[in-house]
């Protein structure tokens, strides 16, 4: 039988800060076009499983493979190359410039290129603004200033940012947080629809929202899985009810 194709297999990953294992002989593997949920209390590793995969922190041990490649041995810049997103929890967007130039400009800058084949590109990229623009409900907003968005659609219009780069996963720190209860129905139904042909890690207090997007959830204590499965399973797992209700 041939091994199944995960598109992120994690596995005995471990980083220590100080001698205290944040993340502790991690494993855990992402279909494709799915939604993996990783929940867990204060402190369980959760960002910094994130900061490993994005390679903004290194690992001293473990391995991280993104279709075939090994993440551990490259460079921030060279993993977004590869094709994985990240959005933090501030918003990095340009507070001046429009919605239309945040996303212009966050479009992946191939080479230079002149006259027919420049017009042919600024039409192109116009077109992949627009959609979109249209995909994190943006589209009557292109010709706002950022800073004029409310908290939700700033963080759409950051999500939005990534879209556009068309990474194949894409991870969330809290994507909800601060959101209203329409920005998060919003969200859900965002994140549902750009799932074709790609995966998103998200990671989630709110459990109402983690259980309407994930497809699966991964829960994290003291930088390992105690549990993983739907969300009916891990809320029914001794473990996890250990874990949240204290000891
Ligand atoms: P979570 O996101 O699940 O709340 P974190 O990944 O932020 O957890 O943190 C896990 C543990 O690692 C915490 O105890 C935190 O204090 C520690 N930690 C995280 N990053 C660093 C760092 N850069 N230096 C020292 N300790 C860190």
């Amino acid at each position: 039988t041939t091994p199944k194709e995960f598109l992120l297999a994690v596995e005995g990953l471990t980083v220590s800060f100080d001698g205290f294992k944040a993340v502790d002989d991690l494993s855990f593997y992402v279909d494709p076009d799915e939604i993996r949920v990783i929940i867990g209390p204060n402190g369980a590793g959760k960002t910094t499983a994130l900061d490993l995969i994005c390679g903004r922190t290194k690992a001293s041990s473990g391995s991280i493979r993104f279709r075939g490649q090994e993440l551990t041995k490259m460079k921030e810049h060279q993993i977004v190359h590869a094709g994985v997103g990240r959005k933090f929890q501030n918003p990095s967007i340009y507070d001046d410039l429009t919605v239309f130039e945040n996303l212009e400009i966050s479009f992946p800058r191939g080479r230079t290129v002149f006259g027919a084949l420049a017009f042919k590109r600024d039409a192109e990229v116009r077109d992949r603004v627009e959609e979109i623009a249209e995909m994190i409900f943006l589209a009557d907003h292109l010709d706002d200033r950022a800073e004029f968005l409310s908290h939700g659609q700033k963080q759409w219009l950051e999500i939005g940012m990534l879209l556009i780069q068309d990474p194949e996963l894409l991870m969330l720190d809290e994507p909800v947080a601060g959101m209203s209860v329409s920005e998060r129905v919003k969200t859900a139904e965002l994140l549902n629809r750009i799932i074709k042909g790609r995966s998103v890690i998200v990671i989630e207090h709110d459990m109402k929202f983690a259980e309407d997007i994930a497809t699966r959830v991964t829960v994290l204590h003291q930088g390992k899985v105690i549990s993983e499965g739907d969300m009916a399973h891990v809320k029914a797992d001794p473990k996890v009810v250990e874990v949240y209700l204290g000891h």
